[in-house]
């Protein structure tokens, strides 16, 4: 799969990802992964700037048109008047900032994997296969509260480092991924997992997979583009089917993923 942000930034590129972002919310909000907080982001091909949506918009119902665009600085460059984004877009500004090598940021607010940053003496333990995407480990944020500074941000974009995800203490998550279908499918395994060590954990005691395990998995699971597209195509026929994403938007939802991909 080719990323979210490859080729130009031309008006259909940026139409794609719009759409691409509003779709991503509402199917992460069906999941609840996201619930009446939380959001996703994109980086603006070849821009400081990134889009996500504003403050007040629902993610049930998010409108590619509502969406804002801002720079590094969560200042609006562009979007509806009076529209403004979110209070924690600074999660997103600096960790984009921070992270050249990813494109889209996402803040959950997953109840099931927030829960993990409530425990004494139990951190989020990589269980499923595909938790194999945060091997180099799940780093929580120390701050409790909202990240509703650029030095919060950036101290929080300081926690996840180079690793894939963190969870943020009492509160949420962070994940990032190199295209919003990519970021969609990580998105989805990371609440897979934390579900898989919850229900383990009711039953015995839990066995992590190993770090032998976790290299195999890293050898043999080499084709993430084409589980992106798998999955994309998945969770988006799921919300064309039953109306959580409107049928017109189809043409444009695939942005640079190829539809006639062979997918396994
Ligand atoms: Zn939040």
């Amino acid at each position: 799969m080719a990323t979210a942000s490859a080729g130009s930034n031309s008006a259909a590129s940026i139409t794609s990802l719009r759409i691409q972002l509003a779709a991503l919310t509402r199917l992460l909000h069906k999941e609840g992964i996201l619930t009446y907080s939380g959001h996703a982001s994109v980086r603006i091909p070849g821009r400081d700037a990134f889009m996500i949506q504003s403050i007040n918009d629902s993610r049930a119902g998010l409108s590619p048109e509502g969406l804002v665009i801002c720079d590094l600085d969560c200042k609006v460059i562009e979007g509806p008047a009076g529209y403004r984004p979110p209070l924690e877009a600074f999660i997103h500004s600096e960790v984009l900032r921070a992270r050249r090598d990813i494109d889209c940021v996402v803040h959950t607010h997953s109840e099931l994997a927030a829960m993990f940053t409530m425990l004494e003496g139990i951190e989020l333990a990589l269980m499923k296969s595909h938790a194999q995407r945060w091997a180099s480990g799940i780093p929580t944020h120390a701050d409790p509260t909202h990240i509703k500074s650029s030095q919060q941000g950036k101290d929080l974009a300081r926690t996840l480092g180079k690793h894939n995800g963190a969870l943020m203490r009492a509160h949420g998550g962070v994940l990032v991924a190199e295209s919003l279908p990519a970021l969609l499918v990580d998105a989805v395994h990371f609440e897979e997992n934390a579900k898989a060590h919850y229900q383990a954990a009711t039953i015995g005691k839990v066995k992590p997979l190993t770090r032998e395990e976790l290299d195999l998995i890293a050898s043999v699971n080499n084709n993430r583009e084409q589980h992106c597209f798998k999955l994309w195509s998945h969770y988006v026929g799921m919300g064309f089917d039953d109306g959580t994403l409107p049928k017109d938007w189809n043409e444009q939802i695939w942005g640079s993923v190829n539809p006639n991909a062979e997918a396994t």
